[in-house]
């Protein structure tokens, strides 16, 4: 100050003054000097502005630049800076892990759309409070987005997180009452683990909105980032604008797995399966790409072109080789949420001239769990038709015996997780189980995934009726499975 006065005659600044009541203040102060008529040094002048409100305003601005208006929590600006701050001070520290989660609330908009904003703001503040209620001092909790939470920690073991995330979903799940209704949160996370070595902050941040992404994708509740995630999610999306064309790119047909009759060694009848062919993916189980054709929709037409396709082979298979041939469709839970499936069966059966007999929809148990009335009703009146209803999968989800006979089933397939391993792994006693409870309900049973001789001995001693699996034959394309089907009509001769 001195310095500026002396050589250039002037000072300008901020300094920190007392007042009178001993309270300290800023203020901006130009001292000048002033010379006499001679040039020599007279005397100072000094001019302050109190700064006291200035600086007041300044700080509300810092504040709705860095903290959240709603939830008073730090901004994602600041969040950054919290965490660049907590990796410099944990360098010095033990090398444990560091955690960056990404938390959404998925259901944010359709709550918003029925309580309105004002509810919505009491509920989010209901969820922050949840989660620090979750979390203790070497947590830093930001809010990110309307709907978007990031939450850092350092110096936590993998075993303290994992009941961390406990607590966070414990606590949201539980509903929040508002106007005497209950309502629930759906959150989902992803987790980044990092350690102090690794400074570039956007690059953490992206990879837990990446794993959240997917965790979303994949319906789970969290997913941690793993190398090749991004590589996984872009096929996936790559594969999900895929599936949309594959009809017009003729990329999808049908394999035929035969149904043997175990006392009489015959065919009855063929699983319609799936197959896709891509030209940028090249072969795909259909265990990866239905559920994805499920989540966008494309299942429905598929599966029209699917049931089609199955009802057009089993006119001619009907006509060439015996009139009891029976077809078995996999049918999408989707399809049947989505769609009247009574009408496109009838139509299909009608537009390939069948009746109802050479017709089998394998449903799974998904398909009863929602809109169980609804869905009744539809299969009512496709058993109507003649058309049977087999139980796919039975063993590995619910496995509930009320749905059996609520629903009227006419045959249950028993998974091949119940065959595959006997006798080594498996002593068969839940196929048994399955067996005899499924008959004495009065329904037909078939085996999946039958491999071995040993199996077939089993499943005929325990009075299974049909077996289907690769010892008979694998799926076939329909040339060779009508092949198989002429070699099966010799040997009856
Ligand atoms: P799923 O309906 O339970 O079909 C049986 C699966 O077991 C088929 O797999 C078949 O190839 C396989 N398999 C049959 N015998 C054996 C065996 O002895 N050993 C072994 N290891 N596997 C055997 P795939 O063709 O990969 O189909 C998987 C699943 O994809 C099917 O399970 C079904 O849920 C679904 N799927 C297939 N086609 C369709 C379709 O057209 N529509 C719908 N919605 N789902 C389909
Ligand atoms: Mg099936
Ligand atoms: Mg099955």
């Amino acid at each position: 100050m001195w310095r500026d006065i002396i050589d250039l005659g002037r000072w300008q600044g901020e300094i920190w003054d007392r007042r009178k009541g001993n309270e300290v203040y800023l203020k901006f102060l130009t001292i000048i000097s002033v010379k006499d008529d001679y040039g020599a040094q007279s005397g100072y002048v000094g001019i302050f502005e109190d700064l006291t409100d200035l600086k007041y305003k300044e700080e509300s601005i810092d504040k709705l630049q860095n903290y959240d208006i709603l939830t008073a929590l730090p901004k994602i600006s600041l969040m950054k800076k919290l965490i660049s701050e907590a990796i410099e001070k944990n360098l010095t520290k033990c090398n444990l892990k560091m955690y960056l989660i990404s938390l959404s609330i998925d259901n944010y908009n359709d709550i918003k759309d029925s309580l309105g904003l004002r509810k919505m703001d009491d509920l989010i503040m209901e969820a922050v409070k949840r989660l620090e209620k979750s979390m203790d001092k070497k947590i830093v909790l930001s809010r990110t987005d309307k709907d978007e939470f990031m939450i850092f920690i350092s110096n936590f073991k993998e075993s303290e997180l994992k009941k961390f995330i406990n607590n966070v979903l414990n606590n949201i799940n539980r509903p929040v009452i508002i106007d005497k209704e209950s309502v629930y949160l759906k959150v989902t996370m992803g987790i980044c683990t990092f350690f102090k070595g690794e400074r570039d902050l956007n690059s953490i941040i992206e990879k837990a909105n990446m794993a959240r992404t997917y965790a979303l994708q994949e319906q789970c509740s969290y997913i941690f980032y793993k190398e090749g995630l991004r590589e996984k999610f872009i096929r996936k999306i790559k594969m999900d604008n895929a599936l949309r064309n594959v009809l017009k790119n003729k990329e999808i047909y049908l394999n035929y797995q035969p149904q043997v009759d175990l006392k009489t060694n015959k065919i009855i009848g063929a699983e319609a399966l799936l197959r896709w062919k891509s030209y940028e993916f090249g072969r795909v189980s259909p265990e990866n790409f239905i559920p994805i054709a499920e989540k966008n929709g494309a299942i429905i037409p598929i599966g029209q072109w699917v049931l089609e396709e199955a009802l057009k082979k089993a006119n001619a298979w009907k006509k060439q080789y015996f009139e009891n041939f029976c077809i078995a469709v996999n049918i999408s839970p989707i399809q049947f949420k989505n769609t009247n499936m009574f009408e496109t069966i009838k139509k299909a059966l009608e537009k390939y001239d069948l009746s109802g007999e050479s017709l089998e929809i394998e449903i799974t148990e998904g398909v009863l769990i929602d809109n169980i009335k609804d869905i009744k009703i539809q299969l009512g009146k496709i058993k109507k038709l003649g058309v049977k209803i087999a139980m796919d999968d039975f063993g590995t989800g619910y496995s509930s015996l009320s749905y059996l006979r609520k629903f009227n089933f006419d045959k249950v397939k028993i998974d091949r997780e119940f065959v595959k391993d006997y006798p080594e792994g498996e002593d068969g006693t839940i196929a048994k189980i399955i067996i005899n409870l499924s008959q004495s309900l009065g329904l037909k049973v078939i085996a999946e995934g039958v491999e071995t001789e040993e199996q077939i001995k089993f499943l005929r001693n325990n009075f299974c009726d049909q077996i289907q699996g690769y010892y008979y034959s694998p799926p076939l394309s329909d040339w060779e499975f009508e092949k198989l089907l002429r070699k099966n009509i010799m040997e009856e001769i």
